[in-house]
């Protein structure tokens, strides 16, 4: 093992949208390469011919690139230690199963799936670990050839004998398991698949990888790791178990929480730095780093440790709140360009939403947005075509105190002495001395009726984007419509 230079890999089998919990996973390993000076492979763990496909892969790696995940080895990287895809690779586990067969570490398994059931109902009913007992193990020659003259293929599994298991993982201190709870496991499937954990073990040797950070469910799978690099006469790596993402009811995040992939979050209109940032600092990761801190920061005060081993409870509110920071730091043309997919997809094209100067209207939102997304919410506000009242601003104007504000402010906009510029600023003053109405009282009904919203970005803004007759035109249609007429 190459001790000078940490080797660390993100090892997703592409069965599915990149969740945030592998996302934070390939984060923790990306962190410590990049501030150790280490490297960072990136291996497609594809032997799932099942549930793999290319297009899973394919969103994979464009996930990572996203998020700013960069990989020094692995696809379209080539290095040292390829191929990177796991069933570009089966040569090389064949050639190890050959060898621990030989060694007497491995035997062939011909239960059947039926078989196996049976087993683990009659373990479980007697209230025992359900594992793999070892019906097989002693098959003579004569039976193996037997069996599969008759058409079995066998898995192969490779024999656990008694006795500890100990490693001691970065964040979990030292962690203990025997063998005889575990039983003899598959190392390779019966369609001659290796599996999960025979080729992760290979793989990690092979690519020299010194440290294996990844989620506490690979817990018991790190035991079935160490006794196959026993066997192989590898030296394992140093292995690092962070908690997972939960819920906020506790339970392991899932679709029912909401948002779960790097996807759905980009095409919610999250950034990728906001993200990045949440995910480092969920389950508290950073003790020293405050809540908003750019990459550089992060990596610099990264800690394996630190990762925690207590549950991170994801908080969707938080993330919108970081979200929305990140948001404004952006100069208005940037903004502007992160913006356009969303209000393409709003059916907008170009540098304007119906006479409105595009720029404008970003300028007078972008306060309020938390998402890129949230641009779509206030855009029908500028499009007389798409404006509409929510039932909330509707039911709030159809009610008799709800008059007063929008006709004096109406009045007042029409007054001749009222300005063209600043229009907004003299006629609700003036409407405020007229009406000694004040607060809520006077800025809801108005807020209503010109944005169809109960609430929204500052009004002063939104009225100067959209001009005086638009506005005049909003307050008319307000005081014209019947109860009904606004839901
Ligand atoms: N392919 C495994 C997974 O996606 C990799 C686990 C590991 O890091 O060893 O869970």
């Amino acid at each position: 093992m190459n001790n000078c230079k940490p080797r660390v890999r993100f090892a997703p089998s592409p069965t599915g949208a990149l969740h945030v919990g592998n996302a934070r996973t390939a984060l923790f390993n990306w962190l410590f390469a990049r501030q150790q000076g280490g490297v960072f492979v990136l291996r497609i763990e594809d032997t799932d011919q099942v549930r793999t496909t290319l297009v899973y892969e394919q969103n994979l790696l464009a996930d990572l690139a996203w998020l700013g995940i960069d990989w020094d080895e692995g696809p379209g990287k080539e290095g040292d230690f390829g191929p990177y895809h796991q069933t570009e690779r089966l040569d090389i586990y064949k050639s190890y199963l050959d060898k621990l067969l030989a060694m007497g570490k491995v035997y062939p398994c011909y239960c059947s799936e039926e078989e196996l059931e049976a087993e683990r109902a009659a373990l479980a009913a007697k209230k025992m670990m359900p594992r793999y007992m070892g019906k097989c193990r002693n098959l003579t020659g004569a039976e193996q050839r037997g069996l599969e003259a008759a058409g079995k293929k066998p898995t192969y599994r490779f024999q656990v004998d008694a006795g500890p298991i100990e490693f001691r993982d970065m964040i979990r201190g030292i962690m203990k398991f025997d063998g005889c709870a575990i039983g003899d496991f598959i190392i390779v499937r019966s369609n001659g698949l290796p599996a999960y954990n025979f080729a992760v073990v290979i793989d990690d040797h092979l690519m020299d990888i010194t440290h294996v950070i990844r989620g506490e469910d690979h817990l018991s799978n790190t035991a079935c790791q160490i006794l196959l690099d026993r066997a192989l006469g590898f030296s394992s790596p140093i292995f690092a178990h962070h908690s997972l993402i939960l819920g906020k009811d506790r339970t392991k995040l899932s679709k029912r929480h909401g948002a779960v992939s790097v996807r759905e979050f980009r095409a919610r209109g999250f950034l990728p730095e906001a993200l990045l940032n949440y995910l480092s600092l969920m389950g508290n990761s950073f003790g020293e780093c405050r809540e908003v801190c750019d990459l550089t920061e992060i990596i610099k005060t990264f800690t394996v440790a630190g990762t925690g081993k207590s549950a991170a409870v994801f908080d969707e509110a938080k993330l919108y709140w970081l979200n929305g920071i990140y948001l404004k730091k952006y100069p208005p043309a940037e903004l502007q360009a992160l913006l356009m997919p969303f209000i393409r997809e709003a059916g907008y094209e170009g540098d304007h939403v119906a006479s409105h100067s595009l720029s404008a209207i970003i300028d007078a939102v972008r306060g309020n947005l938390r998402t890129l997304a949230e641009i779509k919410d206030y855009l029908p506000i500028f499009d007389d075509e798409k404006f509409s009242w929510s039932p909330e601003a509707g039911t709030l104007l159809a009610r008799a105190e709800s008059l007063p504000a929008v006709r004096y402010f109406y009045d007042c906009l029409m007054d001749s002495a009222c300005p063209e510029e600043n229009f907004y600023e003299w006629a609700i003053e003036k409407t405020q001395r007229l009406t000694a109405l004040k607060g809520r009282a006077l800025f809801l009904p108005i807020r209503c009726a010109v944005t169809g919203h109960t609430q929204g970005p500052e009004l002063d803004k939104l009225t100067a984007v959209l001009g005086k007759p638009a506005v005049l035109k909003r307050l008319e249609q307000a005081l014209h419509r019947k109860f009904s007429d606004y839901t």
